[in-house]
């Protein structure tokens, strides 16, 4: 179980979110990665080892945009390689989810949504939640949170997760159980993070997620349901 970071706002996100994985470094990881909102795509780099192989695997010209996710991984499922690493995505790429904990029923997960015609390219636990994710999405006419919600019901296991769709990369969604998440309340600015140690140096102004609760940030809001939607 290792770290996760997102940032919605106006800074450059690639900063925040690397420094934010930094910062969460003494939790120890193998691979590392992240998924930044583009104007209708995400650009997506994930790398096995330290985050240094994911900076050196970045091109040059990076897009500077707002909004993102990023991931350290500690492999319980599937071994530390460059595919296994998170962020997954979805069958169309637009949506990416990176997850800290265990999917229980993933086999039986996995099974059913392969039957659906979703197409895994990692063998770990984390990636039915994407794909879950992807079909919740559109039976919920494109509203991340309460897809969100589904899908927690339909997991089991431990998770702290974050989603972000191509579609509206300044909404970033997350979701707990039995694995911590807080949320970091800026200025016109806001933060996930498995750790406040992640946004210290931006916001001292955090609050932590209770058991099975969902949260949806954007640059100027932050909306926290339980899973009936309240
Ligand atoms: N179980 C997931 C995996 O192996 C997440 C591990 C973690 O918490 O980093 O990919």
């Amino acid at each position: 179980m290792c770290g996760i970071v997102g940032y919605t706002g106006p800074q450059s996100a690639f900063t925040p979110i690397v420094e934010g994985l930094r910062r969460l470094e003494y939790r120890g990881y193998d691979s590392a990665g992240i998924a930044l909102g583009t104007n209708n795509s995400l650009f997506v780099e994930k790398r096995a080892g330290k985050l240094a192989n994911l900076e050196a695997a970045l091109p040059a010209n990076l897009p500077t945009v707002h909004s993102g996710i990023g991931h350290t991984r500690w492999a319980t499922h599937g071994g530390p390689t460059d595919r296994n690493a998170h962020p997954h995505l979805d069958n169309e790429g637009k949506l990416a989810v990176i997850h800290n904990g265990i999917i229980e029923n993933y086999v039986q997960l996995r099974a059913e949504l392969e039957k659906r015609g979703h197409k895994f390219k990692s063998e770990t636990d984390s990636e039915s939640v994407v794909h879950l994710l992807s079909d919740a999405r559109k039976e919920n006419n494109g509203d991340l949170a309460a897809a969100m919600r589904s899908v927690c019901k339909q997991i089991k296991g431990s998770f702290t997760l974050l989603a972000i769709h191509a579609d509206a990369p300044a909404t970033i969604v997350g979701a707990r159980r039995n694995s911590p998440l807080v949320v970091g309340v800026g200025q016109g600015e806001n933060f996930l993070a498995s750790d406040v140690a992640a946004f210290i140096a931006h916001t001292k102004i955090a609050l932590e997620l209770g058991q099975d609760e969902v949260v949806e940030i954007t640059p100027g809001s932050v909306v926290v349901t339980d899973l009936s939607g309240q």
